[in-house]
C-alpha cells in the first residue's frame, strides 16, 4: 500500500481536542484490515532493518502499532505507560508539554542491559513524548537509536528534536 494510500485512511477531525487544532485521527485507519496490516508491516521493516531486539510503544495508540510490530518480528513489547498504571515499582520521566507537564513510566525489568530497542507510536508532532519515552529506556539500559511512526507532522520539528534527543525518525507519511 501507498503512502498516499495510506494517508487516505486517516481522518482529520477539526478542533479536537481544543479549537484550532486538527487531530490526524488513526481509528479509520486501523479499523481497515488491509490499511492496518499495510502500516504494522512497513513500521515492523523499519524495526527490523534498525536492528531491534524488543519493541516499546507508548500507551496507549503506540501499543496497537507496537505491539502488532511485535508480534510480526517475534519480539518482546515494553509497555511505555502513563502513570500510576504498572502494578510494581517503576522508573519514570517528566516531560514538558506546551501547558504543564506529564509523565512516563515504565518497569524497569522489561528492558535488558543493552538491548536495542525501536520505539513505535502512531503520531510524531514536537517529539517530546518519543524524546522521554528514548531516555527513558535508555535510564533502564536499553540502546534506543531508531523510533518509527505512522504519521509525522514536519511542521512541528519533532524529527528533528528527536534526532537531537538521539534517535533518527522513521515515518510512514506525513
Ligand atoms: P509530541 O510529544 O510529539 O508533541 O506528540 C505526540 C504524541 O501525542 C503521540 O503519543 C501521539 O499519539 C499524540 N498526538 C498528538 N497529536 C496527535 C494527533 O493529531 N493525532 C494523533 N493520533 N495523536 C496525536
Amino acid at each position: 500500500m501507498t503512502a498516499d494510500e495510506l494517508k487516505g485512511l486517516i481522518r482529520t477531525v477539526p478542533d479536537f481536542p481544543a479549537r484550532g487544532i486538527q487531530f490526524r485521527d488513526i481509528t479509520t485507519l486501523i479499523g481497515n484490515g488491509p490499511g492496518l496490516r499495510a502500516a504494522v508491516g512497513q513500521l515492523a521493516c523499519i524495526a527490523r532493518e534498525a536492528g531491534a531486539e524488543a519493541i516499546a510503544g507508548m500507551e496507549a495508540r503506540g501499543f496497537i502499532f507496537g505491539a502488532a510490530v511485535a508480534v510480526e518480528l517475534q519480539l518482546g513489547f515494553v509497555p511505555v505507560r502513563k502513570p500510576g498504571k504498572l502494578p510494581v515499582e517503576t522508573i519514570g520521566i517528566e516531560y514538558a508539554l506546551e501547558y504543564g507537564s506529564d509523565r512516563l513510566e515504565i518497569d524497569p525489568a522489561s528492558v535488558g542491559q543493552g538491548q536495542r530497542i525501536v520505539v513505535v507510536d502512531d503520531l510524531i508532532a514536537t517529539g517530546g513524548t518519543a524524546c522521554a519515552a528514548a531516555q527513558l529506556l535508555r535510564k533502564a539500559g536499553a540502546v534506543v537509536e531508531d523510533a518509527a511512526f505512522v504519521i509525522d507532522l514536519p511542521d512541528l520539528g519533532g524529527a528533528a528534536a528527536l534526532r537531537e534527543c538521539g534517535a533518527a525518525v522513521h515515518a510512514l507519511v506525513d
